[in-house]
C-alpha cells in the first residue's frame, strides 16, 4: 500500500497566489473500487481529520483505491470559521462548482473533477463550535432509497431525513451522476475528542466494507428520524450549562444542569417527553435562546 501525496491548485486569490488543496491517494496495488473520503468543507469542522489520521495508522487489507480530502476547504480551514473570509460562501452549497466562479466555486469544481473518478463518497461534518453531535448520517429523504444499502452498511446509530432539500450540495451533486454519497456527522468541530474517534473510524471502516475497499461488509441498525420530530432545545434562561454528555445518543429527558445568577443556583434541565440526544451545547455559558440540544421526539 502506498499513500500519494497530491496538491490541487486552484487559481486564485487576489493576491495572484494559489488556492492549494492537499489530497491522497491510498492506493493498495490491488484490484478494487476507487472510493472518496471528503472532510472539512467547512473550516470550524476540523476533527475529521483527526480521524482520518487515526484512520491511516491502522494497517487494513484495503483493495482498490482511496482519494481523501481532508481539508476540502483550507481558506475556511485557516481561519476556523465555517466559509472562507474571500467569498463567504458555504461550500457545500456550491456543488459542482463552477470553473469560472468565484474562489468557493472553483475548488469545488476542481475537487469535483477528481471524485467523478469514484464509486461512492463519505463526507464528514462535525457539529458547529461547542455542539457535540453524536454519529449520525443527514439525508434528503426522497434520496434514502438511492442509499438504502450504504446505509444498511454504514455504522451509524441514527439517520436523519430531511424533508426539505438543500441546493448544491455534495452528496446531492454527486447522486445526481449516480456516484452513491452519504453525509455522516460526528463530534464537535473543534474539539478533539477521543471516544468519538474510535466511533469516527469505525464508520469509516464499515462505509469501506459496503465499498468493497474493505472485505466483509456487516449489517448495522440505525434509527431513521424525520426532521420534524426532532426537537429543537433553546436555553430558556442564562447561565453556565453542564451537558449530561454520558447520554448523548441515548434516550433520556434529562439534558443537563444550569447554573445561574445572581443566586448562584443549579437546576436540572429536561424535555417534556423522553428522547435520543442528538446534539448538545458543551460550550458551557449560554445565553437565553442560545441552541442547547436536539433531542427527538418519542
Ligand atoms: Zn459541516
Amino acid at each position: 500500500m502506498k499513500i500519494e501525496n497530491k496538491i490541487l491548485v486552484v487559481k486564485e486569490l487576489p493576491d495572484g497566489s494559489p488556492v492549494r488543496i492537499p489530497y491522497f491517494i491510498v492506493d493498495s496495488n490491488k484490484k478494487g473500487p476507487t472510493t472518496g473520503i471528503v472532510a472539512t468543507q467547512h473550516g470550524n469542522e476540523f476533527f475529521s481529520i483527526v480521524v482520518l489520521k487515526e484512520f491511516l495508522k491502522i494497517k487494513y487489507p484495503l483493495k482498490g483505491k482511496i482519494i481523501i480530502f481532508p481539508i476540502a476547504n483550507p481558506l475556511a480551514y485557516n481561519v476556523k470559521e465555517r466559509t472562507s473570509r474571500i467569498d463567504r460562501k458555504d461550500m457545500n452549497r456550491c456543488w459542482p462548482g463552477k470553473e469560472d466562479g468565484v474562489i468557493t466555486e472553483k475548488m469545488c469544481h476542481g475537487i469535483f473533477k477528481i471524485l467523478n473518478r469514484c464509486g461512492c463518497v463519505l463526507d464528514l461534518h462535525n457539529g458547529n463550535d461547542n455542539i457535540l453531535d453524536t454519529p449520525q448520517a443527514r439525508l434528503y429523504e426522497p434520496r434514502y432509497s438511492d442509499v438504502q444499502d450504504l446505509v444498511d452498511h454504514l455504522d451509524v446509530p441514527f439517520v436523519l431525513l430531511r424533508k426539505e432539500p438543500l441546493e448544491n450540495t455534495l452528496v446531492g451533486c454527486l447522486l445526481d451522476r449516480n456516484i452513491k454519497a452519504i453525509t455522516v456527522e460526528l463530534g464537535e468541530g473543534k474539539r478533539i475528542t477521543y471516544n468519538y474517534i474510535d466511533k469516527g473510524i469505525k464508520i469509516i471502516d464499515s462505509f469501506l466494507r459496503h465499498t468493497g475497499n474493505l472485505s466483509n461488509p456487516q449489517i448495522f441498525k440505525s434509527i431513521p428520524i424525520d426532521y420534524d420530530k426532532m426537537r429543537i432545545v433553546k436555553a430558556e434562561n442564562s447561565g453556565l450549562f453542564i451537558p449530561n454528555i454520558e447520554q448523548l445518543g441515548e434516550k433520556t429527558d434529562y439534558l443537563g444542569n444550569l447554573i445561574s445568577f445572581p443566586d448562584f443556583s443549579e437546576k436540572k434541565i429536561r424535555t417534556p417527553t423522553k428522547g435520543h440526544i442528538l446534539s448538545l451545547w458543551v460550550g458551557g455559558v449560554i445565553a437565553r435562546g442560545e441552541l442547547l440540544a436536539r433531542i427527538t421526539k418519542d
